[in-house]
């Protein structure tokens, strides 16, 4: 690992330990038990190189983050055709929550936003002697390099209390755009939000889709090349929720962020890497991470658009 860099995450892990602006996610109950100064920084390079600082062991479960791998796997069960005629590829410019807003081919807008999510969880097949569950399971356990698992907890509390969730998938149904089955395919949702990561994880995750789809701990290829194009241009457009207008032009890089207080940014050949901060932004994004990023885009010139010169990593 470069040693600039690993003294650029020491500096300003220790710069924005100290800011305690923001707030935890108040979306349902089991999601603010969390202590909401936890901070964690890893990266993981495309040679499996790791460098991490903070409560890198300490899980929190992927929430949004959970959206650009379940993309993935409905991608290489389907192939993009298929997927495409059952979701967008347009930012919406509305909360990721927002009930419902539908394209001129009645698809939900992008698959980031929860009602283009949940449409892709229900695409997500059985195999001969695993369910849909396992099967997702099985996958991130893949990208993460080591078996995952669900929290109860917030699966629990989530499923009891994502009222808006579920009159997104009634909406779904009543459009058929769900099938009879909808309700099992929300409950994946709830529980693949609901996989328990350190950021240890998400950054080997990150350093699969920074590393043309190969896991570079086990060297597993997880995603087609064509495939990994389609996930890192989503999270390019709409991996930041409402505020990923202003990320594309300020960090520049394919990321995903969720309520949990995560960030996983893919540097493309570089390296992925993973934040955790619970406090939240007004747009439902960690706030040290956003600053994190900013500060680490700068620094090594990571924008994907900077084609005035060689990234400095
Ligand atoms: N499970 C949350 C929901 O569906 C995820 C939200 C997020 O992280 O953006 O509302």
């Amino acid at each position: 690992m470069n040693k600039n860099f690993e003294s650029f995450l020491k500096d300003v892990y220790g710069k924005y330990r100290l800011d305690l602006s923001g707030e935890i996610s108040q979306a349902f109950p089991a999601l603010s038990e969390v202590d909401p100064d936890s901070f964690a920084i890893t990266a993981v390079t495309t040679k499996g190189d790791v460098f991490s600082i903070g409560d890198d062991g300490l899980e929190f479960t992927i929430q949004s983050i959970s959206k650009a791998f379940s993309f993935a796997l409905a991608l290489e069960q389907h192939g993009a055709l298929f997927v495409e005629s059952k979701v967008g590829m347009e930012p919406t410019g509305e909360d990721y929550d927002s009930i419902i807003k539908l394209d001129d081919k009645n698809r939900p807008y992008n698959p980031m936003v929860n009602s283009g999510a949940i449409v892709m969880s229900g695409l997500i097949n059985e195999k001969e002697k695993s369910s849909r569950e396992d099967e997702l399971l099985h996958y991130f356990s893949s990208l993460a390099g080591r078996s995952l698992s669900i929290d109860e907890k917030v699966y629990q509390s989530e499923r009891d209390n994502g009222h808006k969730n579920w009159a997104i998938a009634h909406l779904l149904r009543h459009f058929n755009i769900l099938t009879k089955e909808f309700q099992a395919t929300l409950d994946l949702y709830f529980k693949q939000c609901s996989i328990s990561v350190n950021t240890r994880d998400l950054a080997f995750m990150g350093a699969t889709l920074a590393n043309g789809g190969i896991n570079p701990k086990t060297n597993k290829r997880l995603m087609s090349p064509e495939n990994l194009r389609h996930v890192l241009s989503i999270l390019f457009t709409c991996g930041m929720y409402n505020y990923s207008g202003e990320w594309a032009f300020d960090v520049g890089l394919p990321a995903k962020s969720g309520i949990s207080g995560g960030i996983l940014l893919i540097i493309p050949g570089i390296m992925g890497l993973s934040i955790y901060s619970p406090r939240l932004d007004r747009r439902g994004n960690s706030v040290r991470g956003i600053k994190v990023s900013e500060e680490l885009s700068n620094r090594f010139r990571l924008h994907v658009l900077d084609y005035g010169g060689e990234p400095l990593l």
